[in-house]
């Protein structure tokens, strides 16, 4: 009953940090600590880092990263992004050890793993050394299979319409 669970949102479709920020709103209705590490966010503004302010103490998000790695102007060097993207991953270490969470959501660590900016294995590293009590969520999409194999419960976004399609661009409150 009180075992937590090891949850992947993945796929190309919309939702998967908002799909962890559901979950983490309802976790907090029964005063769950919930804490969010953001991969490669650091540089642009979401909603959910200011709003996330009125959920404290229960609720903390911590961005780490420097944008989106290799597009559009991305000029930060490669291996700069690497150096950020290995001190999320310690602080994640030190969040999970902590013991003071319920829930523990790194968001958009898939694409970092993907980037090369951190190794599959740090990943798994992170899901062995949790307590049995507290759920870990993972995000973004390309999730590598040896996560899949240790998640209790993968979900697979699929895009079937997106606005983008159409030329509409990102909209404040609904993409960022
Ligand atoms: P959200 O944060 O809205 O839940 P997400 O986590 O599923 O989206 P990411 O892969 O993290 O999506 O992408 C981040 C940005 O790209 C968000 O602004 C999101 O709305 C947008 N996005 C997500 N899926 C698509 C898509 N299929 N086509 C175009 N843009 C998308
Ligand atoms: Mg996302």
């Amino acid at each position: 009953m009180d075992e937590g669970l090891v949850i992947v949102y993945t796929g190309n479709g919309k939702g998967k940090t908002t799909a962890a920020l559901g979950m983490a709103l309802r976790a907090i209705g029964y005063d769950h600590k919930i804490c969010m590490i953001q991969f490669i966010k650091g540089s642009w503004h979401y909603g959910e880092m200011t709003s996330s302010k009125r959920l404290e103490p229960e609720f903390e998000l911590t961005a780490v990263g420097k944008g989106f790695v290799g597009i559009l102007d991305d000029i930060t060097p490669k291996d700069v992004h690497q150096k950020i993207a290995r001190e999320a991953i310690e602080i994640a270490r030190q969040k999970i050890l902590s013991d003071n969470y319920d829930i523990v959501i790194l968001d958009e660590i898939n694409y970092a793993v993907n980037l090369g900016l951190v190794d599959v294995s740090d990943v798994l590293d992170l899901v062995k050394i949790r307590s049995k009590k507290l759920s870990l969520v993972l995000t973004g999409n390309h999730v590598k299979q040896q996560l899949v194999d240790v998640a209790d419960l993968v979900t697979e976004m699929r895009e079937i319409k997106h606005p983008f399609q159409k030329g509409i661009r990102a909209k404040r409150g609904i993409d960022f």
